[in-house]
């Protein structure tokens, strides 16, 4: 028993000083001491391993303040690394990252159909192409989190339902035991929330809902910096609250389901209805409207009214510190941020602007994917660059 604590507490530290490390870059072993009150001949095993492991190097002497001088020691980002998957619409896309979540390769493969067989393929193809152009990950790679469009279970490591993509009870277990290293699921917008808390615009930010625009709608909700899943995991469904009572049809099966209204694919169908004109991008509707197209300002101040409803039902229910609103609407912040903030506070006698803030992130359509692969990261360490 005695022994079993005893390696914990060393497990313990030695992820404490990791993640020292990581935030502060360098510091020597006492400053280390001092900062997590642990003692130096434990910090000096310790650093004595890291080093060993690759994960720490003695990089010069630091200033003497009587004695002899300190060694410095420095993190090293990419001593270790993880990969991120996300299934987007007609794609499948991973990256490649270090310690800092910082992106040392991308690859997308296009979905030729979606069905599960072929998103289990390219998938596979993505992560074994990873591994072929980058041999010094072998052994230095902490796992593969996934970036799902659905309700998943994690334990079965199982994307139960993807409504938007029709597709069902699609398995991942099969890649743990294929690149013999730890898989992760996460929701998107599960995943977006915890790029945005980690490298976005929410860092240190204790109450967080991520809305997550893309094919669907979707919220990762943080509160006291932990994730809110709900029981069976299906909390943040936002995208299937009704804003309208027998309203739009949805892939669901019900009727007026939020993300009818507010996805991408519900800017680029009402851009059709007006126009008969296909897009295939919300980027093609939003810089014909900066160019002065009048259907385009008709169908985007429609959308905005809308999206706003729902936004605001979330600041009603949770009141948190900051809203983010993520996909690749958050690069067109200066289209809709101020109109948004305008429909989303006037005529309510609960909030002023400002005392939640709406913000669109700034890792654009890459938070879902980010915080895919710093899953794995956190999982060993409990850090990814606080
Ligand atoms: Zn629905």
């Amino acid at each position: 028993m005695q022994v079993i604590e005893n390696s914990d507490i060393k497990t313990n530290n030695k992820k404490r000083i990791i993640k020292l490390l990581a935030k502060e870059r360098e510091l020597t072993k006492l400053e280390i001491s001092r900062k997590l009150d642990i003692s130096v001949p434990t910090v000096t095993t310790i650093v004595g391993e890291l080093i060993e492991e690759g994960m720490v190097l003695e990089a010069g002497m630091a200033t003497s303040t009587g004695g002899r001088k300190p060694v410095i020691i420095r993190f090293l980002p990419n001593s270790r690394f993880s990969i991120g998957l996300e299934l987007g619409k007609e794609y499948a896309r991973a990256v490649l990252t270090d310690l800092d979540g910082k992106i040392i390769e991308d690859k997308r493969k296009a979905l030729d159909v979606i069905n599960e067989d072929e998103v289990l393929d390219k998938m596979k193809c993505l992560i074994k192409e990873m591994f072929e152009s980058n041999e010094n990950i072998n052994g230095k790679l902490l796992g593969i989190g996934f970036s799902l469009p659905g309700i998943v279970n994690e334990a079965e490591l199982k994307l139960e339902i993807a409504t938007n993509f029709k597709l069902k009870n699609l398995y991942f277990k099969e890649f743990q035991d294929y690149f013999n290293v730890p898989i992760y699921l996460e929701n998107e917008a599960n995943a977006g929330a915890l790029g945005e808390s980690k490298l976005g615009v929410a860092k240190d930010l204790t109450n967080l809902i991520y809305v997550s625009i893309t094919e669907g709608v979707g919220a990762g909700i943080l509160i006291n910096e932990s994730m809110y899943k709900g029981k069976g995991m299906r909390a943040g469904e936002i995208g299937h609250m009704t804003i309208y009572k027998n309203g739009r049809a949805c892939n669901c099966g019900k009727r007026g389901c939020f993300e009818t209204y507010a996805s991408n694919r519900a800017l680029i169908n009402d851009y059709y209805e007006v126009t008969n004109i296909k897009t295939s991008n919300i980027g093609e509707i939003i810089e014909k409207f900066q160019r002065g197209d009048s259907s385009a300002a008709k169908v985007i101040e429609a959308y905005i009214e809308d999206l706003a409803e729902g936004i605001g039902n979330l600041n009603f229910i949770f009141n948190p510190d900051y809203i983010v609103i993520g996909g690749e609407i958050s690069k067109y912040s200066e289209v809709f941020q101020s109109k948004l903030v305008a429909k989303i506070f006037n005529n309510n006698q609960f909030y002023n602007e400002g005392d939640v803030e709406i913000l669109f992130s700034a890792l654009g359509s890459d938070s879902n994917i980010l915080g895919a692969a710093l899953i794995p990261i956190l999982k060993n360490f409990g850090f990814g660059k606080i």
